[in-house]
């Protein structure tokens, strides 16, 4: 076996566009039944979360992608966190705090019909107190003769009451107007939305591997120069190259094709201009010779490219000259030594015969499509609450950290935030990765995870 695909990519969704900054976050809180799921749903318009009757069951998924009027954000029910073992009020006054905790805006769902009870005039408290954006719902209006009910609750102290009917849609419009008007200014657009143009490739790796004898093959005919740098004659210069009826810019090809004439420093050198080709490109193809054993520097190389957060393909160059003995030591080295990078694709290839020269379009456009991926909130939940309850986080000290809920907060590569009510120690976060990776795929694309930690 050649070469690894990694697993299909799922683009069965409405995704945003790929670099569309992150979405922020709302999260819904308020009393067992006061209509906190019937909102979502109404919020998201379809039958999506879960209306249990019964106060206080826990539920599945708490976190959806939602958009009103053209804007993203993420829906967060809270209602579905905390099972009611140390009593409503303190447990509602906990769910409170972490969604102030991590929430840009809170919507406060109050139930006009019954007004303001002992419970929610705590909740204001930790509201208030927290100076976070609140819009507060005055729900189950559902004609008229409620909207006295409503009124009343600005007796509350935070600010004017959204009369909606989350059952009947009643007034939603207007309270998402409010929502809207609540989060903050919408970020720029993340460093790679102006490219547009060819997909730019970094071809890395330590001298003699076979760089430059590479790119001569691959380029051929159809090799065009270009000026990286505007009204700049020197380095750096990048070659479009058309591969598979598709132009791919490579970056800093004239620092590959010179031939490395500095002696002294020349490790140094090659690192420098290594880091700066990744500033720029998008995917790395890190080249090792297959011919030889794993040096010091590929290793280094490929760290270099996995915590540049590119995505990345590796090419096993010099094909031509394994015999069955080094083809059996080369399987144990991988095994051994790329390991931590198993979800990138391999091609194996001869730049001097030409050998599976076709192989590198579908490894970069593998890397390229794992590393645009975005997998919906939604579908993220599920897969951690299933995730949590098949395999919960070890018992340390009495304590057990959970995962309440995970938003992917960015692609390029694909960044994921965990909201979590402790330290996940690195043996979970790594076992997390590779369960994300056999879920999603995400082949050839560094994943970086990150907690924000409710003690
Ligand atoms: P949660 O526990 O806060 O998530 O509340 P649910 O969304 O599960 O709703 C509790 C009950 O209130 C359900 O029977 C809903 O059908 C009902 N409900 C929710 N919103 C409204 C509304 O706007 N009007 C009326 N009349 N009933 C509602
Ligand atoms: P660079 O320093 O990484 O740019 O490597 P070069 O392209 O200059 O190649 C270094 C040496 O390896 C040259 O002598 C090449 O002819 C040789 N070489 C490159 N690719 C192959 C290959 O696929 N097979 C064999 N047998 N030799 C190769």
């Amino acid at each position: 076996h050649d070469f690894h695909l990694g697993v299909d990519i799922d683009a069965d969704f409405d995704a945003p566009p790929p670099d569309a900054p992150p979405a922020p976050v709302v999260a819904v809180v308020g009393r067992p039944n006061v209509g906190k799921s019937t909102l979502v749903n109404r919020i998201l318009g379809r039958r999506e979360a879960v209306v249990e009757d019964v106060p206080g069951v826990t539920r599945d998924r708490v976190a959806y992608d939602a958009t009103w009027s053209g804007r993203r954000f993420t829906v967060v029910d809270t209602g579905g966190w905390l099972p009611d073992a140390r009593g409503l009020a303190a447990s509602i006054a906990e769910q409170a705090r972490l969604a102030v905790d991590l929430a840009d805006v809170v919507m406060f769902v109050v139930d006009a019909t019954v007004g303001a009870t002992d419970v929610d005039e705590a909740v204001v408290e930790i509201l208030r107190r927290s100076g976070k954006p609140v819009v507060l719902v005055a729900n189950k209006v559902d004609g008229v003769s409620a909207e006295a009910d409503a009124a009343l609750l600005w007796n509350l102290g935070i600010g004017e009451p959204h009369p909606v009917s989350a059952l009947h849609g009643r007034g939603s419009g207007d309270l998402l107007d409010a929502v809207l008007a609540a989060l903050p200014a919408e970020a720029p657009p993340e460093t790679f939305a102006e490219a547009g143009g060819p997909r730019r490739i970094a071809l890395v790796g330590r001298p003699n591997v076979g760089k430059s004898s590479l790119l001569n093959q691959l380029a051929g005919e159809t090799r065009a120069v270009v000026d990286a740098v505007a009204g700049t004659t020197r380095d750096p210069i990048d070659e479009e190259i058309t591969l598979g009826g598709q132009v791919w810019r490579f970056i800093d090809t004239a620092g590959i094709r010179r031939r490395h004439r500095e002696n002294q420093g020349a490790d140094f050198y090659a690192t420098l201009r290594t880091q700066s080709a990744l500033e720029r490109a998008e995917v790395a193809v890190v080249l090792v010779d297959a011919s030889e054993s794993l040096a010091e520097q590929d290793l280094r190389i490929i760290s270099m490219v996995v915590d540049s957060g590119r995505a990345l393909v590796i090419a096993y160059n010099k094909w031509d000259l394994l015999d069955e003995e080094r083809r059996h030591y080369l399987e144990r080295e991988i095994e051994r030594q790329l390991h931590h990078v198993r979800w990138a694709p391999r091609v194996n290839v001869s730049a001097r015969t030409g050998r599976h020269m076709e192989k590198f379009v579908p490894a970069l456009e593998t890397a390229l499509a794992g590393w645009d991926q975005r997998v919906p909130t939604s579908k993220l939940n599920q897969f951690f609450a299933d995730l949590v309850n098949s395999h919960p986080h070890p018992i340390r000290g009495g304590k057990q950290p959970r995962v309440l809920f995970a938003t992917q907060a960015g692609v390029r590569p694909p960044r994921f935030v965990l909201f979590t009510t402790g330290f996940l120690e690195e043996g979970y976060r790594r076992f997390i990765e590779r369960r994300l990776r056999e879920e999603f795929g995400f082949a050839g694309a560094p994943l970086d995870v990150t907690m924000k930690i409710r003690e």
